[in-house]
C-alpha cells in the first residue's frame, strides 16, 4: 500500500521536507546523484530515499550518533558510484569504526529490547542500524534494514570476512585482490533481499508497534508506523523529541534511558519478574 506520507530529502542530511512543501513537487525526489525524479513503483519496490550506512539519526547512546554525516555528505561519501569509483574515500571515513567494532557495547536500551524478546513480549525488530548492537544485546528476531557493519564481502568473488578481522589498507582488499564493502545499503542500492517484505509483514501483523530514536523520515521504514496503524495496532514511540510517526503514546527521552523502565512496566504486567539490573 501507498505510504500517506511522502519526503523530499535534501543532499545535505537535513531531515526531509514533506513531499509538496517550497522547492519540491508532490512525489519528488532526489537521488544521491541529484538527479530528480518521480518515483512511480510500488513502496516495496523503492530504495531508501536516503542511504543506508548512515548511521544512527537521534539517539546519542550509540556510538555512530550523527556527527559523520554531519561533516561529510553521505550522498557523495555513502553512495555506491563513489564507494566504485573511489573505495578509500569509505574506508578513509568508516574504517576505524568498522575495526574497532568488538569495542562498542550494547546499552541499556538494546539489553531492555533482547529482554522483551526473551520474555516472549516482543515478537520483532525492525532496525536501520547498522553496528550489530541489537544481536551483541542477544536479540534473535531481527531485521537489519539497511544491513551490516559485521559482515564484509569482496566485491570481485564474493568471498566473506566478519569485521573486525579483516586485512589491513584503506581500502582493505581481499586475498584475490578484489575490494572489500560492507554488506551495508549505500545510496544507489536496493535493501538486503527479503527485508523490506518481512518489515511490512510484520508491521501489518503486529498489535503494537514501538518506534524508538528515529526522525521517520527515511523510507522506507518511515512508512511502518502508518501501516501498523492502518490495520489496527498501537504505535509507541521513545524518543528525545516527537518524529513524524504520529504515535498514540510519545515516552520523551534517549532509548537507554526509557526503554528499560518501559520492559520493565511491562514485564511485570504480564506477570514476569525482570532480570535484576
Ligand atoms: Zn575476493
Amino acid at each position: 500500500m501507498p505510504p500517506r506520507r511522502r519526503y523530499c530529502t535534501s543532499r545535505t542530511n537535513r531531515p526531509g521536507r514533506p513531499a509538496g512543501a517550497a522547492g519540491c513537487g508532490d512525489g519528488c525526489r532526489i537521488d544521491p546523484g541529484g538527479r530528480r525524479g518521480r518515483d512511480r513503483r510500488p513502496p516495496a519496490a523503492r530504495r531508501p530515499d536516503r542511504g543506508g550506512d548512515l548511521g544512527r539519526e537521534r539517539d546519542p547512546d550509540l556510538p555512530l550518533a550523527g556527527g559523520l554525516w554531519e561533516k561529510f555528505d553521505p550522498a557523495v561519501y555513502a553512495s555506491i558510484e563513489t564507494f566504485r569509483r573511489d573505495p578509500a574515500k569509505y574506508w578513509s571515513l568508516r574504517g576505524e569504526f568498522i575495526r574497532n567494532l568488538d569495542a562498542y557495547r550494547p546499552n541499556p536500551g538494546h539489553l531492555a529490547l533482547a529482554e522483551l524478546e526473551a520474555a516472549g513480549l516482543l515478537r520483532h525488530l525492525i532496525t536501520q542500524n547498522i553496528d550489530g548492537l541489537h544481536h551483541k544485546a542477544g536479540s534473535r528476531s531481527v531485521t537489519e534494514l539497511h544491513g551490516t557493519l559485521r559482515e564484509i564481502f569482496c566485491l570481485a568473488c564474493r568471498r566473506r570476512y566478519l569485521a573486525p578481522r579483516i586485512p589491513p589498507g584503506t581500502p582493505p582488499r581481499c586475498d584475490c585482490g578484489g575490494v572489500l564493502k560492507p554488506n551495508t545499503v549505500l545510496f544507489g542500492e536496493a535493501l538486503p533481499p527479503g527485508a523490506l517484505e518481512r518489515a511490512l509483514r510484520e508491521a501489518a501483523s503486529c498489535g503494537c508497534l514501538l518506534v524508538v530514536g528515529t526522525s521517520a523520515q527515511v523510507q522506507p521504514a518511515a512508512s511502518l508506523p502508518a501501516i501498523a496503524r492502518e490495520h489496527g495496532a498501537k504505535v509507541i514511540e521513545v524518543n528525545l523529541e516527537r518524529s513524524a510517526a504520529a504515535a498514540d503514546l510519545f515516552l520523551e527521552g534517549p532509548a537507554g534511558a526509557v526503554l528499560p523502565r518501559l520492559a520493565a512496566r511491562v514485564l511485570a504486567l504480564a506477570g514476569r519478574n525482570p532480570a535484576p539490573r
